[in-house]
Parts: structure tokens; C-alpha cells; sequence
């Protein structure tokens, strides 16, 4: 077989050679010791946690070697793309503040190793698979679905290994008259890879976190180019890799099965192959037991679901950090103001098995994130959030923002600060008694006091409230008033002689809260009537003693 004559029959049309595309993808000028990572996601319009889990991994060993880190749009599946579907892409790294130095922009593309959307660069992949072809090391096949699934059934009869391989490669040495035959009669085909690997023979690959493995050759006749002439991801991650001086991929385990093709296809090219991560699984405890974040069954795993509940991003980072490098928490706890660019990410502490994704404990790092926030930025992000999710709240918090600063400062800075939100929406439930549209007054008063002692205290609290310019001075009054009504006007007082109290000054202070916020648990009851000003104060008193008659 003339190879060369049958590469020129199958690729006509491509007249460059490997060399000239290689020229145009010089190597890069990058500091010894630099990474070139990517982000490789196909727009199929879902965005998981799987993608930022990587994302902050290659984003991270890429700047933090002063190397590039670059986005690359894999559209070859055109079944799985959607409309819209690379505008998701940029939208949720922009959000995430994970900056490409180059690929697909909004606009175009952006760097010197482009096209970065698969798609457009077919007439690379088409040249060095012609030149495959003329070394005889790929060729086309015609066979149809039918004659396929056929060759599938034959082989489960006789418990063979599924697929194109020896026996079962029936069109890899099609004589070229018959090959001609066929394309003149416009016969559809698929560019299959031949392959001379044995299952007997194993190959060594380490995994730079999971460490030296080995695994049988690949013997499929791997598919290429599909009928439309558009690759296989296969094909081409190994030319695009190799284009755009990738050094490291970080990438899922389930391409673990795959890697073989994948080592022999850069094998064949003679070229060297990155360094491979292949990330865990992200799993969750479900009634006791681990199992993968399905995307069927849980929300959580969709990256829309944190945008939409207004997750803030710094605290999903920081998390995914935990999960990433086993030592982040430790750091933090040593530095605790510390910017996450400032962590020393390492693969080397990577985890081997699957990560467990504990949404609590995101909470739990959100509250202490937002805790450390000043309030004009929680302002800024709470109101961005309602602009998009809850908009007459957001219409509500913006007609004075100096207000609601305020009320966001409560609590806020010093050693202990407040952590009562989570996410976004959590600030609706924690501020709404401050909104007069949005209070809703609550009768649950102490059980210990009778009808009557909370009638009195309200009252008594209203008759003779004044407005003070320190904490000091208001909890004085409450002393008092506890004092004048009965109960003991000091937790020491109470304490020294309980029965002689109907209660104390914390009961009478509970009551007052209630009736003012409508709720028992809120931040610092000075400072609130400070806030909601006298008027507003008497005001809800006055309702509250009302609804009491
Ligand atoms: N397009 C592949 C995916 O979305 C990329 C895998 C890789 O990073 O190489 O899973």
C-alpha cells in the first residue's frame, strides 16, 4: 500500500505539513520551571463543581510559577454543545475571579496559540492526521452503526472484548482501489488510528498525584477524525496539548480509562506527553455512606446553585482550597487575613482518594469569610445578589444605603466578629426587622412571665424611654426599670436569691428585644434602637403593648 498516496487521497485539500504547523506554534518564552495549564470544558451549558475544582488547580500552579493558564473550548461534540453554552463558560471563571491569560473570550480569542474553540481548528488536526496516514498509521473505515453493533454482538456471544481491534478491524487493510471505490461513492467515513499495541504488553505512567501505575497497551483501532472530519477528543487534546506547550493536566479520573489511547497517541506523534493530575471524585455522605455527587440528585454539585443562593465566591474558594491541599486549613488558621493567592498550593498535597464535599462545613467557612468582610462590602455583594435574585428586597436595602451599612456594621471588626450569614439570602432573615415593610412582630414572650409582667414592662419601657449615646447608659435604664417592677436588677442579684425574684434584668431585656425586633435572637439591642431611631422604637412598643390589652 502506497500510504502516502492514500493520505493524499483522503486529505486532498491539506497541503501543510506537521513542520510548518509546528513553526507556527513556537515553544513558549516562559522562566524555567514555569506551568502551562488549561481549562478544557465543553459548553454544554453545565457547570459543576468538578470544573472549578480544577480550574483552582491549574489556575494556581500556572500563576503561582509565573506560568499561563489558558482556556480551551472543546465543542468537538456537537450533540452535547448548547447555545450559549462557552458564555456560561466565561461568565462562571469571570465570577470566580480566576483570570485566563489567554483563549476564548467574549469577543474572540485571545493569544498567540489560538484558535482556541476546537472547532476552528480543524485544518490542524486534519494535517497531522495525514500525516498519520501517510506513515500507515491510520486509516479510514467504513464501517456503518449496524455493522458495528453487529461485530458487538458477536463478540459478547463469544465473551471477546468489545471493540475495533485484530480480527474485528476490518477495514485496516482495505487494498486502496476498494478504499477509492468507496469515497467515489460518497461512502461516510471515520479515520481510525492502528493500532500495534498488545493487551499483554503493560505500560508504565505516573500520575503526579497518584503516583506510578501500569496498565495494559491500548489494541483499539481508536477512532480519529468522525465522519464529519471533526476529531474525537482524543485526538484532539493530544494535538492541542502539544500546539499550545501545555505542561500539566489537570483533568477528571474518568479519562483514567482512556489514558492508554491517549499515551499511545503522543507515542505515535512522537511527541512528549504533560504531566497528568487526575483529580478524585467529589463525594458526599448519603445516610451514612460515601457515594459520588450525582447531578441528577444533587443540586449542590451545579455551580448554579451557589450563584443562585448567593454563596460568596472568596468562601466556595477557599472551601474548594480545603479540599485541594490538605494543609490550607492549617494556614489559614495561621493567617487568617491572608489573601488565598498567598497560599503555597502544592499537587504534592493533593488528595489520592475522592474528596468528601461537606456543604456545612462550606457554611461554616462562609460565615467566617462574610464575618471578616467590612460592611460596605457585604453591602455591595448582598444588594449585587438581590439586584438579580430577590429584587424588591434589593429595592428596599437600596433606598438608603447609609442605613443599611449601618445595620451591617453591627457586630462587625474586633476579635469575635458576628457570623449570621452564610449566603446572601441568609441577609434578608437576619436584617428584615429593620425594614418596617418587612417586620413581623412575634408574641412568644418568656414563658416564666405572666400576661401581665410582660404588659408591664412594655409599658414601663415605653412610658419612660429615652435615647442614649452609650450602651452603658440604656442598660442602666433596663436595670432600673427591672428594679422598679421586681426583678432583680443584676444577674448576681438573682442568682444570690432566685426565689425572691419573679426574674431578672435578662427576662425584662428579652421582653423589650421581642417587642421591639419581633424576634428573640437578635444582634445587640442598643445598637438596634440606636438604628431603628426613637419614633420607630416607641412606635413598635406602642403596637406591641396594644396587642397585649
Ligand atoms: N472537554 C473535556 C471535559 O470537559 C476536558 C477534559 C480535559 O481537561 O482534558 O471533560
Amino acid at each position: 500500500m502506497d500510504y502516502g498516496a492514500l493520505a493524499d487521497l483522503l486529505f486532498a485539500d491539506v497541503r501543510e505539513q506537521p513542520d510548518d504547523i509546528e513553526a507556527l506554534y513556537p515553544p513558549r518564552n516562559l522562566p524555567e520551571g514555569a506551568k502551562v495549564t488549561r481549562m478544557a470544558p465543553s459548553p454544554t451549558g453545565f457547570m459543576h463543581l468538578g470544573n472549578l475544582f480544577s480550574a483552582i488547580a491549574d489556575e494556581r500552579l500556572a500563576h503561582q510559577s509565573g506560568g499561563v493558564f489558558y482556556l480551551r473550548i472543546e465543542d468537538t461534540d456537537l450533540k452535547r454543545a448548547v447555545e450559549g453554552g462557552v458564555e456560561k463558560i466565561l461568565d462562571v471563571f469571570s465570577d470566580y475571579k480566576l483570570p485566563f491569560d489567554e483563549g476564548a473570550t467574549l469577543t474572540g480569542d485571545n493569544g498567540p496559540y489560538g484558535p482556541y474553540r476546537q472547532r476552528q481548528r480543524t485544518r490542524l488536526y486534519h494535517v497531522f492526521a495525514k500525516w498519520l496516514v501517510a506513515q500507515g498509521m491510520a486509516y479510514p473505515c467504513f464501517c456503518t452503526e449496524e455493522e458495528l453493533a453487529a461485530t458487538r454482538e458477536k463478540q459478547a456471544a463469544l465473551k471477546e472484548n468489545f471493540g475495533y481491534y485484530g480480527q474485528y478491524a476490518v477495514h485496516r487493510d482495505m487494498p486502496f482501489d476498494e478504499i477509492k471505490a468507496q469515497l467515489d461513492a460518497g461512502t461516510p467515513f471515520v479515520l481510525r488510528f492502528r493500532s500495534d499495541g498488545s493487551l499483554d504488553t503493560r505500560v508504565k505512567f505516573t500520575d503526579l498525584v497518584k503516583g506510578p501505575m501500569a496498565f495494559p497497551e491500548n489494541d483499539q483501532d481508536t477512532v480519529l477524525l468522525k465522519s464529519d472530519g471533526v476529531p474525537t477528543y482524543h485526538f484532539a487534546h493530544v494535538v492541542d496539548d502539544h500546539l499550545m506547550h501545555t505542561t500539566h493536566v489537570v483533568r477528571g479520573e474518568e479519562w483514567l480509562a482512556t489514558l492508554p489511547i491517549h499515551v499511545q497517541l503522543f507515542g505515535a506523534m512522537g511527541w512528549r506527553p504533560p504531566k497528568y493530575i487526575h483529580t478524585a471524585q467529589l463525594m458526599k455522605m448519603d445516610g451514612g455512606s460515601k457515594r459520588k455527587l450525582s447531578k441528577r440528585k444533587d443540586p449542590e454539585l451545579a455551580l448554579d446553585y451557589y450563584k443562585e443562593q448567593g454563596y460568596c465566591v472568596e468562601a466556595v474558594k477557599e472551601y474548594i482550597l480545603t479540599l485541594l491541599n490538605s494543609n490550607f486549613e492549617e494556614w489559614r488558621i495561621a493567617n487568617p487575613t491572608e489573601p488565598l493567592e498567598k497560599f503555597p498550593f502544592s499537587f504534592k498535597k493533593m488528595s489520592v482518594s475522592g474528596s468528601l464535599f461537606d456543604i456545612d462545613k462550606l457554611n461554616d467557612i462562609s460565615k467566617n469569610v462574610i464575618s471578616r468582610m467590612d460592611a460596605a462590602t457585604v453591602y455591595d455583594l448582598v444588594l449585587t445578589w438581590a439586584g438579580q435574585y430577590d429584587t424588591a428586597f434589593a429595592d428596599l436595602i437600596s433606598r438608603d444605603p447609609a442605613y443599611t451599612q449601618a445595620i451591617l456594621a453591627i457586630g462587625r471588626g474586633g476579635n469575635k466578629p458576628r457570623k449570621d450569614i452564610a449566603v446572601w439570602a441568609d441577609a434578608k432573615g437576619y436584617m428584615n426587622f429593620f425594614f418596617d415593610e418587612l417586620f413581623a412582630p412575634d408574641d412568644q414572650y418568656p414563658q416564666n412571665l405572666s400576661d401581665d409582667q410582660v404588659r408591664a414592662i412594655i409599658k414601663n419601657y415605653r412610658e419612660r424611654f429615652v435615647m442614649h449615646g452609650d450602651s452603658s447608659a440604656w442598660f442602666d435604664d433596663v436595670k432600673t426599670l427591672a428594679g422598679d417592677l421586681g426583678f432583680a436588677p443584676t444577674m448576681k442579684d438573682y442568682k444570690n436569691d432566685p426565689q425572691a425574684f419573679p426574674g431578672h434584668v435578662g427576662d425584662v431585656s428579652m421582653v423589650i428585644r421581642i417587642a421591639v425586633t419581633g424576634r428573640q435572637n437578635s444582634p445587640d439591642l442598643y445598637e438596634v434602637i440606636n438604628l431603628l431611631g426613637a419614633a420607630r422604637v416607641k412606635e413598635r412598643l406602642e403596637k406591641a403593648q396594644n396587642k397585649l390589652q
